[in-house]
């Protein structure tokens, strides 16, 4: 039995059709990780639905409300990128609901891990890049509201920027500085990552590792973000993340770490324009875990992205989260 829960339900699949998002995924990370052993039926929690309530903590009145009722307009709609209906509704209240319990789940055991959410591109007010509600943000606040934290830290290793998430805690920014760089050094003007970090004022710190070239065009700053250049391997990927976690570390203390385990830095990802392996995106989750558990700040874990032209490849690397972790709090 694993040390840690993992929140899943069937509900998580997303009725949209032919689409690049595998939305058949979710389920087949859960069968995966019970058929090879790596969890078992009782290591895993069926969430609820969020209440409307908790949505409202994030999001605007007006757009819960023509989701509820189906009255996007055409350009919302294609906005969202994945065509609207009640079910779909449905599973990212649902999402919501998981992110919720796995954020609960995660000050009681160290870790948990949602077998889905982090639908980082979704804002208060509109929905985009197949994100409609902004799960992680939600569980944030309605933990907040509880009184059960009062800051937060999340850590999006997805491949393209949490945008919605900078929007959502963003609020008032400095202008951007240039940090100096313990990671390695640009290798060339156009070559380089450049991190830039923003004066933080809010409560709830946001790190976004993201390719620069890529979705979203207009990226609304976050407390760090470290801008990637194409194609960048997993060492240098490694001494990026090396480098802003410590850096946000040093400068937050958050009572839970949110981490957007994105699988679309992957090489073979359809969608992405980094050049990870497997490998190192395992040493990714591994460096998330091990810095949080130096400062005992519990995880919680959702998946976002992962659009490997085998999706065999996107279920291996979210299972890999499950064994980074187990692994992680065996050692320690
Ligand atoms: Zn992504």
């Amino acid at each position: 039995m694993l040390p840690f829960k993992l929140i899943y339900s069937d509900g998580y699949f997303l009725p949209i059709g032919q689409h690049v998002f595998p939305a058949e995924k979710y389920r087949r990370i859960h069968d995966r990780l019970l058929k090879t052993g790596m969890a078992e039926n009782k290591d895993f929690l069926a969430p609820q639905p969020a209440q409307d309530d908790d949505i409202l903590l994030v999001h605007t009145p007006e757009y819960v409300r023509k989701l509820k009722t189906g009255t996007l307009s055409p350009q919302e709609e294609m906005q969202l990128e994945v065509p609207y209906s009640p079910e779909l509704v449905r599973a990212f209240w649902l999402a919501a609901g998981g992110s919720m319990l796995a954020a609960d789940h995660a000050l009681t055991d160290g870790v948990a891990v949602n077998i889905g959410g982090g639908f980082h591109h979704a804002f208060p007010d509109h929905g985009e890049g197949f994100c409609m509600i902004h799960d992680v943000a939600v569980a944030i606040r309605r933990m907040q509201r509880d009184g059960k934290i009062k800051t937060a830290m999340t850590v999006d290793c997805d491949v393209h920027q949490g945008n919605g998430t900078a929007a959502i805690f963003g609020g008032a920014k400095s202008a951007s500085s240039t940090l100096p760089s313990a990671g390695p050094s640009p290798r060339s003007t156009a070559g380089g990552a450049a991190t830039s970090d923003s004066a933080h004022s809010g409560d709830v710190f946001t790190i976004s590792l993201h390719q620069e070239n890529n979705y979203p065009p207009y990226k609304p700053p976050s407390s760090i973000d470290v801008n990637l250049p194409d194609s960048i391997g997993d060492d240098d990927y490694l001494a990026w993340l090396d480098n802003a976690l410590s850096s946000g570390l040093r400068q937050f203390q958050p009572d839970l770490i949110c981490y957007i385990a994105g699988a679309d830095p992957y090489r073979e990802d359809q969608l992405g324009g980094l050049s990870l392996t497997m490998d190192g995106l395992k040493r990714r989750d591994e460096l998330v875990f091990r810095a949080a558990r130096a400062k005992n700040i519990p995880v919680m874990v959702s998946y976002a992205g992962g659009y490997a032209r085998r999706v065999e490849d996107t279920v291996t690397i979210h299972c890999n989260t499950v064994i980074a972790a187990k692994d992680l709090l065996a050692s320690s």
